[in-house]
Order: structure tokens, then C-alpha cells, then sequence
């Protein structure tokens, strides 16, 4: 192997740049030639590439977003974007390439390792939706910075002995919710994976004003409704008018925790010591704290599955 290549796909997400750090240095210590492309599969269709050296990602570690700029590209779906996309990397040398991004840009990973490029993805996502490892790239961030506005909207909620529902992002994951709610002591929390009806979120908000409680926090993940839907339902059936705040981008903003910088940095040195072992259609993750990778098919195929403990806590913890 002698030139790679590296880009970040989908969402962006805090700790992407300590990724690509770690891929370009690590490159650069085993003495292969590396490139950036910018704008995910979409910059690389158009042979957006950069070269790239160890100072070319000097002062980036500690940054959110990605300095290769991410997109989502439409024709890199199909058949001839792709045979574009595998032409640029033949046509400029690249024989390996890592995709930092979430599901998606790993589908478009396994197609570009069908047809003889190699590849290994880097789970970039904030939402934590990948069933084959504990921790994507930028959960941990997302969830402390939710988990600081939950602290903020707090004082509020208790001084003015309001109800408060706030909305974080996801998707069809409930993670962020689920450990922003632990940590916060969220007083209910909705998930796309365990969905507390309106009758129990009523009656919690009774025995919470009956034991003296000066707030409520309800924390609802994107996947499992819409804030102002549910504050509608909890007026109506609760008579509680209770105060709504979407958390929104500032989610997937702000510099990376340590966690997710020591991840990215394992990560990429990981995916580029596969490259030079000849590996290709792997994806690399974080289990019992030990760096692992596998098959990315396998990997897309997986079922992630729900923390019913953690969720049990969180009902425990809220009584
Ligand atoms: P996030 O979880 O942050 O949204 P993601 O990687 O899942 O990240 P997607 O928009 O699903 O984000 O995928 C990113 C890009 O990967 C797409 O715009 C597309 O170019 C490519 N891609 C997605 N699915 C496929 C597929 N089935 N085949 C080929 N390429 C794909």
C-alpha cells in the first residue's frame, strides 16, 4: 500500500478532526502517502483531493466539525457515480480509503471495496446508532452538551416550578436521551426504543407535585414524537403546561471530549495499520474499552441493542 486516502460523510460530528489527524499521522509515520478528499463521496466524484502531510492537521485535534467538510451525495448512490468516484482514486493512485461517517457512508464503503478499492470505516456520529460498537465518534460529546443545557434549563425550571420538555436529537436512536437523562436526572424520558405513554408521564408529574418536586424534566429523543405535540397532550391530560426547548445543532457542535479525541485517535491509527495489512470492508469499533474492527456487512446486518438497564435506572432513580 502505498497512497490512502481519507474523508468524513453524513452528519458531521465533534472528534471527526482527531480521526482524520490520526489517519494522516499515522500514514505519515509508516511512511505511505496520503490524501484528503473534501465533501465526502460528493468531492470525490468531482476528485476533490488534497494532499496531505503530519502539519496539514496540526491544531485540529481539539476542534469540532471536520476540516474535510462532509456532504451527503445523491449520485455517488448510483451506479455510474460510483464507477466516477472509483476511476478518481485509480486515476490519482489511491489503493486504500478510510470512510469516517455513520451507516450510510459505510454502505457507500462496502460498495467501493466490492470493486477493489480498499476500505475501512470509522464510526463518525453523534446519534450512536451503530448496533456493532459501544461508542460512535461524537456521542459523548453530544451528550454533554446536552447534558449542560439540561443543568441550565434546570435552574430555571425550579425557580419558576415549571415542567420542561426537552427535545434532543438522534434519530431513530435513543441514546443521547437516554444517557443525557441518566446523567441530568431527567424525570421521564421517551425513547424510540421504550415509549412512555402519556398516562405514565401524567402520573409521574402528580406524584412529583404531590412529593414537593419543583421541576419535571421530560426528555424526549426525535425519534419517538415532537415536543410540541406532546406538550399539547401532557395539557390536555396532565393539565400541566409544561415549557418546551429544542435543543437542535448545538448538538452536534463544540469541542470534542476527551473520550471521543482518545477514541478518534485509536480509530485512526487502527484503520490505517488494516490498510497496510492488505484489509479491506472493515469497519473499526470500541468494545469493553478495547479497539476491535469486522466486516462491515456484518456489521450493517447487526441489531443494536437496547440498554434495558440503564433505562431501569433511570426509572428508579426518578421516583
Ligand atoms: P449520519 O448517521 O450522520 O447521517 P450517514 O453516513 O448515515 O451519517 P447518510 O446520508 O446516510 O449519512 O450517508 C452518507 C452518504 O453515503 C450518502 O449521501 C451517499 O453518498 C452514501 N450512501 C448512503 N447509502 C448508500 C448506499 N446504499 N450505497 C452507496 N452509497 C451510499
Amino acid at each position: 500500500m502505498k497512497k490512502i486516502a481519507v474523508l468524513t460523510s453524513g452528519g458531521d460530528a465533534p472528534g471527526m478532526n482527531a480521526a482524520i489527524r490520526a489517519v494522516v499521522r499515522a500514514a505519515v509515520y509508516y511512511n505511505i502517502e496520503i490524501v484528503g478528499i473534501t465533501r465526502g463521496f460528493a468531492g470525490l466524484i468531482k476528485g476533490e483531493l488534497i494532499e496531505m502531510e503530519a502539519s496539514t492537521v496540526g491544531d485540529i485535534v481539539h476542534k469540532g466539525g471536520t476540516m474535510l467538510k462532509t456532504a451527503r451525495s445523491e449520485e455517488f448512490k448510483t451506479e455510474e457515480g460510483r464507477k466516477k468516484a472509483y476511476e478518481i482514486l485509480r486515476e490519482n493512485g489511491v489503493e486504500g480509503l478510510v470512510v469516517i461517517g455513520g451507516d450510510g457512508s459505510f454502505a457507500g464503503a462496502q460498495k467501493l471495496s466490492e470493486m477493489g478499492i480498499n476500505t475501512i470505516g470509522i464510526p463518525g456520529t453523534i446519534d450512536n446508532d451503530l448496533a456493532y460498537t459501544e461508542y460512535t465518534i461524537g456521542f459523548d460529546t453530544a451528550v454533554n452538551t446536552v447534558l449542560d443545557a439540561v443543568t441550565k434549563i434546570r435552574d430555571t425550571s425550579s425557580s419558576h416550578e415549571k415542567a420542561t420538555i426537552i427535545e434532543v436529537m438522534g434519530r431513530n436512536c435513543g441514546d443521547i436521551a437516554l444517557h443525557a437523562g441518566l446523567a441530568g436526572g431527567a424525570e421521564s424520558i421517551i425513547l424510540p426504543e421504550a415509549q412512555l405513554g402519556i398516562e405514565d408521564i401524567a402520573k409521574k408529574l402528580k406524584q412529583g407535585k404531590e412529593r414537593g418536586k419543583l421541576h419535571h424534566i421530560i426528555m424526549l429523543a426525535e425519534g419517538s414524537g415532537i415536543a410540541s405535540q406532546l406538550q399539547e397532550e401532557i395539557l390536555e391530560k396532565a393539565g400541566v403546561n409544561a415549557r418546551v426547548t429544542v435543543l437542535g445543532f448545538i448538538q452536534r457542535g463544540g469541542d470534542p471530549t476527551s473520550f471521543d479525541r482518545i477514541i478518534a485517535s485509536k480509530m485512526g491509527v487502527n484503520a490505517v495499520e488494516l490498510l497496510l495489512k492488505n484489509e479491506s470492508n472493515k469497519v473499526v469499533g470500541i468494545k469493553d474499552n478495547k479497539i476491535f474492527n469486522m466486516d462491515i456487512t456484518e456489521a450493517l446486518n447487526m441489531k443494536k441493542p437496547f440498554d434495558n438497564h440503564m433505562y431501569k435506572l433511570t426509572e428508579i432513580l426518578s421516583v
